[in-house]
């Protein structure tokens, strides 16, 4: 693993960064931020990091760690440096902790959470907004209380108590806030661990980091961080807020809207191409333009046309996107990809040539498991049909014509989808009979199923010994 403090990077050359929590699975929401960082990056031939911000012990899993991983690398977006984990990086913290505390930009306060409280419950009563009161706040000529005995300070950044913290945003414009709203931030516990506004300023600050894309829940955080950065003499990054995507009701994308771990659209049989294009989509746009590979993702991609308002969850899109790239899918590649789908359900995928099938199934399917479902056809278990149903469509008739395909079809020069149309069309004529005479009988005996598609291709398929010895039995 390449470590970033050994790293030469070209001065001003685009570095993003993707910096989720392993709280849980990379849902769709830090699919799309780790997206649209990587576009921004490649676009501009810049670096995309990876940073794994597993400072909060209690929420932070190494399963879940591993589940980013794996939807990054589902969805190939490979970072070009990294993964840090802040977790490896406390000496850093605390090295820059005694830096600012050494040069007057953060503070010991010994308040206790309770005089906090109280401060705060004082500034609520006035109509003010609640804030800690700055006791411990040093200022020239002020003299601070007394230190209590047996009490561990925290750190607090000592935050400009003037003018204003602003910036102009990639995607929502320009943003300002009163410095004199923000409160002069923990940056330290009394533990020493640093908080979470202060790692990811410091990573920022050590990764050279010069566009920062994350979720609109961060905007809060911006200026807090861009003040630490300013104390810190540190360049400050450009800053694009994505506004969340909602569900198809138009509420909060959540559980409830079903699998949301990117990973769950793996399972169900999405493309991980269709996902980017589909992801892309949301929140961002190229004229009108629905269908795009990745290169032409990061050609065209423009935090410009980055939306302002929230993206709605299609999941009727979604299939759409994901058909597209199933019909534009070579036949070798999605029997490669259905086979273990196959074997999941209990099928052989080599009873068949499965390209065959794939070509065959293609143009109809959404997802790779319907793909999976409809080829257990070829490769599932071969279970007769209902004897009802066979007692209702295969009368005598229907055994005669049965019996003459059988014949002609044993001599067929060549065994493939024409012939045995042709073979199929002739033996109507001659019977004087319409296709569903000998075409279902035909699908149930040799299949076990009354409807299928196109009966010549699944005969082609399943081959000439294996439909002859079904229909022997007839
Ligand atoms: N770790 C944060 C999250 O998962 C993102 C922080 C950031 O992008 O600045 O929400």
């Amino acid at each position: 693993m390449a470590d970033f403090f050994t790293m030469t990077t070209t001065p001003n050359a685009v570095r993003t960064r993707f910096a989720p929590s392993p709280t849980g699975f990379l849902h769709l929401g830090g699919a799309r931020t780790a997206l649209f960082s990587w576009a921004f990056a490649r676009h501009h031939g810049g670096t995309f990091v990876l940073r794994i911000e597993d400072t909060d012990l209690e929420r932070s899993t190494p399963e879940a760690v591993q589940a980013i991983l794996d939807g990054m690398a589902w969805l190939e977006l490979t970072p070009d440096e990294g993964p840090f984990y802040q977790m490896q990086r406390m000496d850093r913290y605390r090295e820059v902790i005694q830096r600012m505390l050494d040069e007057g930009t953060a503070y010991y306060c010994y308040s206790s959470p309770e005089e906090v409280e109280a401060m705060r419950e004082k500034a609520r009563a006035a109509g003010l907004k609640p804030r800690y009161d700055g006791t411990w706040r040093p200022e020239p000529g002020k003299t601070l209380p007394p230190i209590p005995a047996d009490r561990k300070p925290v750190v607090r950044f000592r935050n400009p108590q003037d003018g204003v913290t602003a910036w102009n945003d990639m995607v929502k414009g320009p943003i300002a806030f009163d410095n004199s709203e923000l409160d002069d931030l923990i940056i330290a516990r009394p533990d020493g661990t640093p908080t979470y506004n202060f790692c990811v300023v410091v990573d920022d600050w050590d990764m050279a980091i010069t566009h920062v894309i994350r979720g609109d829940d961060h905007v809060n955080n911006t200026p807090r961080q861009i003040n630490i950065l300013r104390a810190l003499g540190a360049d400050i990054p450009v800053y694009g807020h994505v506004p969340m995507i909602l569900g198809p009701d138009g509420e909060k994308l959540s559980k409830r809207h079903g699998a949301v771990s990117v990973m769950e659209y793996d399972k169900a049989g999405y493309l991980p191409d269709a996902m980017v294009n589909y992801l892309a989509r949301l929140g961002w746009s190229h004229g009108n333009d629905e269908i795009f590979t990745r290169e032409q993702l990061v050609e065209w991609f423009d935090t410009r046309n980055l939306s302002k308002s929230p993206a709605q969850w299609d999941p009727k899109k979604l299939n759409w996107v994901n058909a597209h790239y199933i019909k534009q899918s070579s036949d070798a590649d999605l029997a490669a990809r259905v086979a273990p789908r196959i074997l999941e359900r209990g099928g052989d995928p080599q009873a068949v040539d499965l390209a065959d099938v794939m070509s065959l199934l293609k143009a109809r399917a959404e997802t790779l498991n319907e793909l999976a479902e409809g080829a257990m056809l070829f490769c599932g278990p071969y279970t007769p049909a209902d004897p009802a149903l066979m007692a209702e469509h295969v009368d005598d008739t229907a055994r005669t014509l049965l019996a003459d395909f059988a014949a002609q079809a044993r001599a067929l020069p060549e065994w493939n989808a024409e012939g045995i149309d042709a073979l199929i069309k002739a033996l109507l004529a001659t019977h004087g009979v319409k296709m569903p005479k000998l075409g279902i009988p035909l699908r149930l005996v040799v299949t076990g199923q009354k409807q299928t598609p196109s009966i010549g291709h699944v005969l082609a398929i399943l081959g000439r010994d294996l439909v002859l010895e079904r229909l022997s039995g007839y």
